[in-house]
């Protein structure tokens, strides 16, 4: 079964649900107030699928994010006449 993400606009909180992916979702009571003022977040769900929040996608390489940091070692360069 998927996990699916609610916000309520009642209380302003959101919840993770799981469920058959033929459930009602318009229906969907919030876990917190019972409210059925509820939206599916589909786009944060999307993310997270990737295994990543959103957050850390956008973020930009670093280093540590190679498992092998000693490419980036070049050896200096040498004046054309020593090869
Ligand atoms: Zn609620």
């Amino acid at each position: 079964m998927p996990l699916y993400e609610y916000f309520c606009e009642d209380c302003q909180k959101e919840f993770t649900l799981l469920q058959t992916t033929d459930v009602n979702k318009e229906g969907t009571e919030c876990s917190e107030c019972g409210s059925n003022n509820t939206r599916h977040q589909f786009s944060s769900f999307a993310a997270k699928i990737q295994g990543k929040p959103l957050a850390d996608l956008q973020k930009p390489a670093t280093l540590d994010d190679f498992p092998n940091k000693d490419i980036f070692k070049i050896p200096p360069a040498r004046h054309i006449s020593e090869l």
